[in-house]
């Protein structure tokens, strides 16, 4: 009998788990495997809601956002009898392995399931935060990064017209990758990330500078879980210091959407293709990732208990940056 390999998209949806799905699914059957999709998570798997995935069934979907299998959040599966009826699926359809792509909560769902029940899970990073250590980029986040960028360029014409200050918030509840990536290649003037302290009259100090510089546009970037607030709270208190009128554009869940990049086409085949070489090897319990070009395997528990550090040079880089 042929060995058998499921999939499942797990947490927020991000750019390139399709590419990934594709990768998979494809090498598995070029391996001579048979591949099952989970739709929708692990609700998928506690609910035996199951696709047989063949050639056909990717083509046509590298280009495209969101993902083919449905994603979820399933509280049900952080019990133990939900995670006993997860079990009882994956042995009635005789899956050797399941490839799990998600966040952090998915690599934690990943650890507790294949620790307490013996199954066989290899994870990939599919999110935009790019929070997971264990690789330099996560699959999703050069996307939601390029899609956050186009509005700040576009906010940044109107924010020069009207030289108002712009306070814009970005994705980022614990992490602030995608804050400071779109700080520095937007050319902003100021990023506030969760890692380090807000200081909000340093903030006012730097706008005030910069109006009686001359400068026309002043946009702070904000990551939407900073311990000071979300960009409205933030702004407030700003301008109570300056008394300077401001805005604010919260970009949201256009962030998530739309055609993956290159770059993240390029991650999620690559990843794709490891992990069905990981399961050839019996390699399981680990996030593949790519750290300097070189694939790496990271247990489960460190992708999410390691805290992947911010590069904080960017940060001051930014500052100096915006003159
Ligand atoms: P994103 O980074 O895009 O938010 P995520 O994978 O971190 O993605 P979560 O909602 O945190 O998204 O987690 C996805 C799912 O993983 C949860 O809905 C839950 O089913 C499972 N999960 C999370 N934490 C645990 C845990 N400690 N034990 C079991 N399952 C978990």
């Amino acid at each position: 009998m042929k060995k058998r390999i499921g999939i499942l998209t797990s947490g927020g949806d991000a750019p390139g788990m399709n590419a990934a799905i594709r990768a998979i699914v494809r090498t598995a059957l070029y391996k001579g495997y048979e591949v099952l999709g989970i739709k929708h998570g692990y609700k998928g798997l506690i609910n035996n809601d199951i696709v047989k995935l063949d050639h056909h069934s990717v083509a046509n979907i590298i280009q495209r956002g969101g993902t083919i299998l449905g994603t979820a959040r399933c509280d049900e599966f952080e019990t133990e009898r939900g995670m006993h009826r997860a079990k009882k699926v994956i042995d009635k359809n005789k899956l050797d392995c399941v490839i799990v792509i998600g966040g952090d909560g998915t690599m934690r769902g990943a650890k507790e399931f294949s620790e307490k029940f013996g199954v066989n899970l290899i994870g990939l990073p599919g999110t935009i935060d790019n929070d997971l250590y264990g690789t330099d980029f996560t699959i999703g986040f050069d996307t939601a990064i390029n899609s956050a960028l186009e509005a700040v360029d576009r906010i940044r014409d109107t924010a020069s017209s009207l030289e108002r200050v712009f306070f814009i918030e970005v994705m980022g509840r614990h992490a602030g990758f995608i804050s400071l990536a779109v700080g520095l290649a937007g050319g902003a003037e100021d990023v506030i990330i969760p890692e380090t302290p807000t200081d909000i009259e340093e903030i006012a100090q730097t706008i005030q500078n910069n109006i009686k510089k001359g400068k026309k546009s002043n946009i702070i970037i904000v990551a939407e879980g900073d311990e000071a607030g979300n960009a409205l709270t933030i702004a407030r208190k700003v301008k109570k210091l300056t008394g300077e009128d401001y805005r604010v554009a919260v970009l949201g869940y256009i962030q998530r959407g739309g055609a993956p990049t290159a770059n993240d086409r390029i991650l999620a085949s690559k990843l794709g293709y490891y992990a069905v070489e990981s399961f050839e090897n019996n390699r399981f319990g680990v996030m593949v990732g790519e750290i300097e070009g070189k694939i790496v395997y990271t247990p489960f528990e460190e992708t999410y208990s390691i805290k992947k550090p911010v590069e904080d040079h960017i940060y001051k880089m930014i500052k100096i940056l915006s003159g």
